[in-house]
This record gives structure tokens, C-alpha cells and sequence, in this order.
């Protein structure tokens, strides 16, 4: 597999770090609000990209890290040194305790994560739970000299790290004439960034500290959770591409400051999502959640068929229509299945002949090149529609070997177990879709959003159980 590199700016083939094995990192959500459509197509690409390294045959284990101490500002160029804790604020606003607000935020995510069908993490750590793994690495970067205190806040020296700017291309040398940052008056330089933080009295999250009691600043929580949980060097750290600088480059510095080793392998970053050619952004008002997509008669598959269907590196303008259309693809792939289960079952008798009508396997080879290409989900997926159209050609003038309703159910199988789709009906399923087709008729009559598409009807040919879109 050869996956684009953020630090090389290439496509590089994968080598694991331990043979068979891959490890992922990926930055998780700040916990004081809901998630956003934009959120989900970056952690949706992080689940495509552990979902194919187990397709083929890696042992993964990724983690994701919950923010649940929130000092974050909306400013791009936020070092994470200044602004109020975004959780405690929820949290008075709320009327509730920042824990209450975290726990309720992050469970929300993981439903959310749920109905997208995105494999959990194989652990979720709370950046309040490692606050002591966190000190631990600041006290090592102040005795190396890579950080320095003044008045109980401890600043990590950029100057003292020579490859500060590789992920961005942000070198000091660069910063000097670009965009102005906050300043804060303990700071040497402008771009060094908070480690810890001496807490206003107002603060409701602080920890003992041998410097404050204070709380951690932004990046060093990555740090501490990934070294803590997958060693000192990991395969892959994604996040989407608002986090290469500064999250990345900090992280990238202090880690490598503190062990003396490479830190990550592969850097990956998914592009933002647009809205009518402007960033989602919550100070914009243009966001949606998953929530907001069902409002409008659309299934969380109808998304994750979206998002697969460009390629994470490219920017994706959202739209309804894009939605409808995605959502007609899904169908398609949907009334497929069914048919080679409705099929398979009506023709188990009939099996015996052992001609191929189609060349199955050649499909999925060309799945496996397509994501070989930096997880090329979009020609991956005009494979399979490729694939459904010679089948339903062959089907339609009686040329279908029953043979192969088996085979290409378990190839589409194996393609799937990537793509992550959710259909509908498995069992009694004549039934389940009359049902469908009962119910969508009323949603239709019901809903301002009509989606004609979705009347279907079975008919049962010689050939075989055939599901028609009806007009
Ligand atoms: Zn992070």
C-alpha cells in the first residue's frame, strides 16, 4: 500500500514498524459540544484506512484520544496558551459540571461514531486521566533544556528543536514574516508553546504541579497518550489537515524532544469538508451534525457513501444534491445484494455447473490496486458499480450462472469489510421489502423531502429475484 505522507509530501509504500503489525493514533474529539458532519469525514477516513490495513491481514491497534480539558480558541493560529477552558464553559452555560459535560459529549460521539458504523478505537483515553504522564514528559523536556518556567507556566522552547516546521512547512525562519500570533508576556519567543499553565483563580480544571497548580496545555496530551499506549515511534497519526500546525508540529517537537526517537512513520490528514465553498466552522453557523442529515430523511450510510465516494485528500463541497446522489448509489449497491441473497437461497438446489460467468476475483484485484493508491475509496467504489452493471447485464439475458451468486456475495463481502456499509434486510426478506416499500411510500407522503427512488418492487423471474426501481 502507498499512502501520501504529509511530512515527505509523497506517496510512500507502508513498512510497519513490527512486521504484521500497525499502529494508529488519531486525534479525538474536544468534548463540549456535538460533532459535525466535517469531524465525522476525518474520522471516517481514519476508519477506512485501519479497516484496510486489516483487510489486508495487519494487526491494528489504534487509539483515540478524548479532550475532556478544553482550553481551545477558535483562532487557527491558537498555540492553546490563552482563551477559557471551552469545556467549563459548556459546563456553566449548562448548568452542569465540566465532568457532566464531558461524559455527556463524548458518549454522544461514540453513538455518534456508532451509527456511522466507524470501528471503535481500541481505547478512547481521557486527557484529564493522564495529566500525570503529561507532567512527566514536561519534566524531562526542562531538563533537557528543550523548556523553560517562568511564573509557574512552562513554554517549550521552538528554537531548541531544529526541525521545528517539517510537518507545516512553518520553520521559524517562515513564521518570522508570516501571520502574528497571541503573545504572552512569560514567552521567549513568540511561537514557543504552553506546556503548563498556572490557573487563574477562576479556573475550575487545575491539577498540583511542581511549577502551578495549573492544567496542560494543548498539544502535550497527544504525546503523553500516544507514547503511553502504542510506545515511542507509531505507523500512523491522522487528524484532519486544521490539525498539521500547530497541533502536529508541537506534538512532533516535544515527542521527539522527549524520547530521541522518530516519532510518527506516516503523517495523514483528511481535507476539510466545505459548505457551499466555505470551511464548516462553528463561529461561521454553517454546520450540520448527524442528527441534522436524518432531519432531512437521510441514514448515516447515506453519508458514509458520500464521504467514500472523494477521495480524502480532496475537498468535498456538501451538498444536499450530493447527498440524494449518494444516497441513489447506495441504493443501487443495496438492491444488488439483496438479489444475490434472494438468489442464492432460491437456486441452492440448483448448483452443480461449474461455469463462471463473471470474472469475480479480477473485480476485487482492481478493488485492492485502487486502495493500494493512497485509498482511493472513489475508484474503488466505481469498481464495485462497475461490477453490479455486468452482473445485472448478465442477469437481465438469462446469462447469470447460478454459480456465482455465492462468489460474488463473498467477494463484495470481503470489499465491504473496508467500506463499512450498513444494508438493509438480511432475513425474510421478501417480506422486509414490501415493508420498505410500505413504509418509504408514507415517510414520502410525510416528509418535505421527497425521494421517489425509494419505491422498489420484487419481481420473481426464471431468472431470478429481480428488485425494480419503480418511477
Ligand atoms: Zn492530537
Amino acid at each position: 500500500m502507498k499512502i501520501y505522507n504529509t511530512l515527505t509530501k509523497q506517496k510512500e509504500l507502508f513498512e510497519p514498524t513490527n512486521p504484521g503489525k500497525a499502529s494508529m493514533y488519531t486525534c479525538g474529539p474536544t468534548v463540549y459540544g456535538f460533532v459535525h458532519v466535517g469531524n465525522i469525514r476525518s474520522y471516517l477516513f481514519a476508519d477506512t484506512l485501519r479497516r484496510y490495513l486489516a483487510y489486508q491481514g495487519y494487526e491494528v491497534k489504534m487509539i483515540k484520544n478524548v479532550t475532556d480539558v478544553g482550553h481551545l480558541t477558535e483562532d487557527d493560529l491558537a498555540q492553546g496558551d490563552s482563551g477559557e477552558d471551552k469545556v467549563a464553559k459548556a459546563a456553566k452555560k449548562e448548568k452542569k459540571t465540566p465532568e457532566e459535560i464531558a461524559r455527556f459529549y463524548e458518549a454522544d460521539f461514540k453513538e455518534v461514531e456508532k451509527e456511522m458504523n466507524i470501528l471503535p478505537a481500541h481505547y478512547f483515553p481521557r486527557a484529564t486521566a493522564h495529566v500525570g504522564q503529561m507532567i512527566k514528559i514536561i519534566e524531562k523536556l526542562l531538563e533537557k533544556g528543550h523548556a523553560y518556567e517562568v511564573n509557574g507556566n512552562v513554554f517549550f522552547d521552538v528554537t531548541s528543536f531544529a526541525d521545528y516546521g517539517k510537518l507545516s512547512g512553518n520553520t521559524l525562519e517562515n513564521l518570522k514574516v508570516g501571520a502574528r500570533v497571541e503573545e504572552h508576556p512569560d514567552k521567549k519567543n513568540p511561537w514557543d508553546f504552553a506546556l503548563w499553565i498556572n490557573a487563574p483563580k477562576e479556573h475550575v480544571l487545575k491539577w498540583e504541579s511542581p511549577w502551578s497548580l495549573g492544567y496542560p496545555g494543548w498539544h502535550i496530551e497527544c504525546s503523553a497518550m500516544s507514547t503511553e499506549y502504542l510506545g515511542n515511534t507509531i505507523d500512523f497519526h491522522t487528524g484532519g489537515e486544521d490539525n498539521i500546525f500547530p497541533h502536529h508540529e508541537a506534538e512532533i517537537a516535544q515527542t521527539e524532544c522527549y524520547t530521541g526517537q522518530k516519532f510518527v512513520k506516516y503523517w495523514l490528514h483528511a481535507r476539510h469538508l466545505l459548505m457551499g465553498g466555505e470551511k464548516m466552522s462553528k463561529s461561521k453557523g454553517n454546520l450540520f451534525t448527524l442528527p441534522d442529515i436524518k432531519e432531512k430523511g437521510f441514514s448515516p450510510m447515506d453519508l458514509r457513501t458520500l464521504f467514500l465516494s472523494s477521495h480524502y485528500r480532496s475537498q468535498l463541497d456538501f451538498s444536499w444534491e450530493s447527498l440524494e446522489q449518494a444516497h441513489k448509489n447506495l441504493q443501487k449497491i443495496n438492491d444488488f445484494v439483496l438479489e444475490l441473497e434472494l438468489n442464492g437461497k432460491k437456486f441452492e438446489q440448483a448448483l452443480g455447473s461449474l461455469a463462471q460467468s463473471m470474472d469475480i476475483s479480477g473485480y476485487e484485484k482492481r478493488f485492492g490496486e485502487a486502495m493500494d493508491d493512497d485509498l482511493n475509496t472513489p475508484l474503488a467504489l466505481s469498481i464495485v458499480y462497475e461490477m453490479i452493471g455486468e452482473y445485472n447485464r448478465l442477469h437481465a439475458d438469462g446469462n447469470f450462472s447460478p454459480e456465482d451468486y455465492g462468489k460474488l456475495l463473498s467477494h463484495w463481502k470481503k470489499m465491504n469489510s473496508v467500506f463499512g456499509l450498513v444494508l438493509q434486510g438480511q432475513a425474510e426478506i421478501p417480506e422486509e421489502i414490501r415493508k420498505l416499500i410500505a413504509d418509504r411510500e408514507q415517510a414520502r407522503k410525510e416528509k418535505d423531502f421527497a425521494k421517489s427512488d425509494d419505491l422498489r418492487s420484487l419481481e420473481d423471474t426464471k431468472e431470478g429475484y429481480k428488485i425494480k426501481q419503480k418511477d
